[in-house]
């Protein structure tokens, strides 16, 4: 029989983090000081992180150690399978080969658990009690409610108002696992009361929830912060991924010509992508590395490359990134994940340096992708996966049109089930595409700092 999934060993989950930060030709511009304008030094840093992660967040060592109980942590769900999806080329009638990495079997049912694990562990180790942290959809959020059970900390979850009211099982989830979830803006930070007496029906975003954790975490020695992509360090636990797909696609006797992941703040892309990337740069390999974004907020295809606050009451440290405008809003697509105005500073000095690609896909021709993929793999795709799907299938068909079956692989970040709801309205035709706002991110990038 030909083999349709690779799997690996408990032992062979990854004893070491890939740090893309060592082979990289020009190192990633500094983080600056909100206030300053300076770069932040770990002293900067320390009321929101535990020095583990400021260390990470800057290292240049090629291989970071995973700790032990982080690895037995990750046991309960890793090595993720990577399958070939046989039934979807047959359907495509794609020469091309197929594969995808399958992240929607951790308990949260995406990648994020890879890093927040590994964030709980280092804040536990630190002596931190509670965390505090946002989420749009909630995978963030039930992500970090599932790992500080694991550890014992408590979190406190800012979830955007617009999913809070719209989407109750990804809360239901948080508080199962035991977390504390508010609407933002809330009347518990002084942010989120500036935000509500001047706009008392404000939708919230990711900006806003993301400058009410901080302040949060900010004003209690008890309590970090702590963000579930775009950070140097996020992006390095993820990498977890990447490392067994390069074990698993030797396993199938395959190279991938193309690597493809979506891309919201670009931690699940990096996850998969940085392994292969690292190999390109150390001559030991050529990939064509593609990053999936959403129309809806395209900050790596049509973003600006330069510092800016990675939330809306311009409390983080300045990046250097591809950004709309911190105070961009992106229209309510359904894949909540990818709705945020920047890029993770590593995916864009990627894109800024040529050796990755970027595409921005509407969102109906997303969930057109995700339903044939579902109809063929069975798996229901997050909305966020469909992008990737959309140009995998795209590849797929180019192969065939052109007659050439290149390997193509791609990230499975998650599973929808708790986007049923969209899907639902995809079916009934009532999805609507959002066209890109030029306007709206001319105005937001006005109000960037010039540095
Ligand atoms: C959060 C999320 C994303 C987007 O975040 P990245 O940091 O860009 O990976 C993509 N897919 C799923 C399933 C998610 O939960």
């Amino acid at each position: 029989m030909d083999r349709t999934k690779f799997v690996l060993d408990e032992d062979r989950i990854p004893r070491s983090y890939y740090n893309i930060a060592a082979d990289l030709p020009v190192p990633p511009p500094p983080v600056l000081h909100p206030g300053t304008g300076q770069p932040v030094g770990p002293d900067d840093l320390a009321p929101l992180f535990p020095m583990a992660l400021i260390g990470q967040e800057v290292s240049t060592d090629k291989e970071i150690e995973i700790p032990g109980p982080v690895r037995e942590a990750y046991a309960l769900y890793r090595p993720s399978p990577l399958y070939r999806a046989r039934r979807l080329e047959a359907a495509l009638d794609t020469p091309a080969h197929i594969y995808y990495k399958y992240e929607g079997v951790s308990p949260a049912g995406s990648h994020k658990p890879n890093t927040a694990i590994a964030q709980a562990f280092y804040n536990k180790d630190a002596g931190v009690k509670r965390l505090a942290t946002e989420t749009g959809a909630g995978q963030w959020g039930s992500a970090l409610a599932f790992a500080g059970a694991l550890f014992g900390l408590e979190v406190k979850v800012y979830m955007v108002r617009a999913s809070y009211d719209q989407k109750p099982y990804r809360r239901i989830l948080m508080e199962t696992y035991g977390a504390e979830v508010v609407a933002s803006p809330s009347l518990t930070t002084a942010y989120g009361r500036r935000v509500l007496d001047a706009d008392p029906d404000s939708p919230g975003s990711l900006g806003m929830a993301i400058s009410e954790a901080v302040e949060d975490a900010g004003g209690r020695d008890d309590t970090k912060y702590s963000l579930g992509s775009v950070l140097s360090h996020v992006l390095l636990h993820q990498t977890v991924i990447g490392q067994e797909a390069i074990e698993q696609m030797a396993m199938a006797g395959e190279e991938p010509d193309i690597v493809i992941g979506c891309t919201g703040g670009g931690s699940n892309f990096a996850g998969l992508a940085f392994p292969f990337v690292g190999r390109q740069l150390r001559g030991e390999g050529g990939y064509r590395v593609i990053a999936v974004e959403p129309e809806a907020a395209p900050s790596l295809t049509r973003g600006e490359y330069r510092y800016d606050f990675g939330d809306t009451g311009q409390m983080t440290p300045l990046v250097k990134m591809h950004t709309l405008g911190h105070d961009f809003i992106p229209e309510p697509i359904h894949a909540g994940g990818l709705r945020y105005h920047g890029m993770a500073p590593l995916v864009s000095l990627l894109k800024e340096q040529g050796l990755i690609e970027a595409i921005a896909v509407g969102q109906t021709a997303a969930f057109e992708a995700g339903v044939r993929f579902a109809r063929a793999e069975g798996i229901v795709p997050a909305p966020e996966t469909a992008h990737a799907i959309r140009i995998c299938i795209d590849e797929a068909i180019r192969c065939r049109e052109e007659g050439t079956p290149r390997v193509i692989l791609f990230n499975l970040s998650g599973h929808g089930h708790f986007d049923l709801s969209a899907y639902e309205r995809y079916l009934d035709g009532r999805l609507e595409d959002y066209e890109y706002p030029a306007d709206r991110v001319a105005t937001a990038l006005e109000a960037v700092p010039a540095m």
